[in-house]
């Protein structure tokens, strides 16, 4: 308990070692981070903005243009890049990725990857964590990326105050948009790779499948790879940003409720792991031997 409250002093410093530290801890030892995080009362002040959508849209892209549009109004920006480690999307981890394309001197910012391979619902609970740490630590924007290719990767975004969903041309047709749950989790959805053929038929497709949202969000088609129409997008992150500015409440209640859900989530399948390691062998038998049904047993998993 001591440790977690010298490290906590530190984050709150402003110590960029123990930032890293601190979020290595609540993803190795999940059991450390309530601690943690009690001692370093996360202020609610960081606007948290999620970035998903499905692999090679340009999210990583997107994301390294959006820093550089926000430290130039003087924001700190926090990035925490969730990766899926699949043989689907290959390549150098996103948070290398935005690393590599320059903001990696910036003290302004600090960007992390969380890789998600073999976590079973650790990660949501793991990044509510880490955002909350960012936030301790005064970032003032916090960018959440993941891969929406899973319905965890896109129910992960729930934490946010903001979620932009990031689409390009020629996915209009593809079961997986709709499938993995992206069409009811976004504020902005962004057509990306304006400039290739096909991006106005997308926001068609797009605008069709949002149809019946209560309230309809912004859809905005842009070029995030030679920059262009990018401020179309800030805007409309301003807007929100504005909205939390003014009356934090909505939206941050709105993400709390995400966290806490995820964080249960979190909980939930580690004692599942747990108890199905050491019972459902046992359990096994008393359905072969008739005495209790597979239902019964799932019910009983849980008690003693
Ligand atoms: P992510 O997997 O969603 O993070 O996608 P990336 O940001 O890694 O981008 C995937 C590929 O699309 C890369 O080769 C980018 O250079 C390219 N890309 C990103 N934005 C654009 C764009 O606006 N136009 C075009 N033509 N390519 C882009």
């Amino acid at each position: 308990m001591r440790g977690s409250a010298e490290l906590a002093q530190k984050i709150l410093r402003g110590d960029r070692l123990s930032l890293a530290r601190g979020i290595t801890l609540v993803e190795s030892t999940p059991g450390s981070a309530p601690g943690l995080l009690k001692a370093l009362r996360p202020p609610r002040r960081a606007f948290i903005v999620g970035v998903t959508g499905p692999p090679g849209t340009g999210k990583s892209t997107l994301v390294d243009r959006l820093i550089s549009q926000y430290r130039k109004k003087n924001l700190r920006v926090g990035v925490i890049a969730v990766d899926p480690s699949s043989p689907i999307t290959g390549g150098a981890l996103l948070g290398d990725r935005i690393r590599m394309a320059g903001h990696g001197k910036d003290t302004g910012v600090f960007i992390r990857s969380m890789a998600s391979r073999g976590w079973t619902g650790g990660l949501s609970r793991a990044t509510s964590s880490a955002v909350q740490i960012l936030d301790a630590a005064g970032f003032d924007l916090v960018l959440l990326e993941t891969v929406g290719i899973g319905q965890s990767d896109v129910e992960v975004v729930g934490i946010t105050h903001a979620v932009i969903v990031v689409l390009m041309p020629g996915l209009g047709d593809d079961v997986q948009v709709s499938k993995a749950g992206l069409m009811e989790v976004g504020d902005i959805y962004v057509v990306n790779k304006a400039d290739l053929e096909g991006a106005n038929q997308m926001v068609t497709i797009l605008l069709g499948a949002l149809r019946g949202r209560p309230q309809s969000p912004s859809v905005l088609r842009l070029s995030a790879l030679p920059g262009k129409d990018i401020a179309g997008l800030v805007d409309a992150i301003e807007e929100i940003r504005a909205r939390f500015s003014k009356a934090p409440k909505e939206l941050n209640l709105r993400s709390l409720r995400g966290m806490i859900v995820e964080t249960a989530r979190g909980n939930l399948a580690e004692s599942l792991q747990r108890v199905s390691e050491s019972k459902a062998d046992e359990m096994a038998s008393q359905v072969l031997l008739g005495r209790l049904t597979v239902e019964e047993a799932a019910l009983r998993i849980f008690g003693n």
